[in-house]
């Protein structure tokens, strides 16, 4: 995870504190709600596809006849690799930035 850190001070940190995560929503806010569609399957993409033994997110091998999703990155739409439904489903882009706000005492 990328980490940012910015310092403020003066009498208007706050305020300007403030002020630069409006910003930073801007910035961040066409990633954060993107929602690509999936790239076609071009048939480099259909052999990786058909050679993936394995489920790109919780590593497991695909049982037999077991279904499978094809993830893809809801950035880019990107195609990651096939999936099982359940591991697609609960993999989730998180929507939140977490923030910490210290002011250096205690
Ligand atoms: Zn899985």
């Amino acid at each position: 995870m990328a980490t940012l850190s910015i310092h403020f001070s003066g009498t208007d940190a706050a305020e300007v504190f403030i002020l630069r995560l409006h910003e930073i929503y801007d910035e961040l806010k066409p990633l954060i709600f993107a929602d690509v569609k999936m790239e076609k399957k071009t048939p480099e993409i259909k052999a990786k596809l058909a050679a993936q033994t394995h489920c790109h997110i919780c590593e497991k091998l695909f049982k037999q006849g077991e279904k499978k999703d094809v993830d893809h990155s809801h950035y880019d739409g990107r195609i990651l690799g096939y999936a099982h439904p359940i591991c697609n489903r609960q993999r989730k882009t998180p929507k939140k930035l977490p923030i910490l706000i210290h002011n250096f005492q205690g």
